[in-house]
């Protein structure tokens, strides 16, 4: 069984993944491989399961501190007029959250961010550009 997600994991915890923002105990906040919209973020939990269901109760607790943290850092940096959190796993079934900040101007404010998935493509950023808004996002943590 392959997962992208446990994949991933195991390059970050190799150093060769270049959109990690933070490492806590039970997840990576990692930046979103496009930016269509900025800040784009998704936090990743560290263990493999399907649900959040799934997940041991005292580990749940902490997870939910994080995306805590890791949404109010992302908001901090980002300020925007709301933020979408969401954690569907249809596509790779690892439990992981993303996180969209909104705004007002945004044409499709009151839409899901998935109407505009078609564009994400368009909006891939490569590492180097990324590493200014993980900074930014960095220093919102602290
Ligand atoms: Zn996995």
């Amino acid at each position: 069984m392959s997962c992208p997600l446990c994949e991933r994991i195991k390059q970050t915890n190799l150093g060769k993944y270049p959109y990690l923002i933070h490492e806590f105990e039970h997840s990576y906040l990692m930046l979103g491989e496009h930016q269509f919209y900025p800040g784009y973020s998704v936090a990743v939990l560290k263990d493999h399961h399907k649900e959040m269901t799934d997940i041991p109760a005292p580990v749940q607790e902490k997870f939910f501190r994080e995306l805590m943290q890791s949404s109010k850092a992302i908001e901090l940096a980002f300020k925007p007029d709301k933020m979408n959190m969401c954690s569907l796993g249809n596509v790779v079934a690892h439990v992981h959250w993303h996180f969209f900040p909104r705004f007002k101007e945004d044409a499709q404010f009151f839409d899901p961010p998935w109407l505009r998935m078609q564009e994400f493509e368009k909006a891939k950023i490569t590492p180097e550009a990324a590493q200014q808004t993980i900074e930014k996002i960095r220093t919102a943590l602290k």
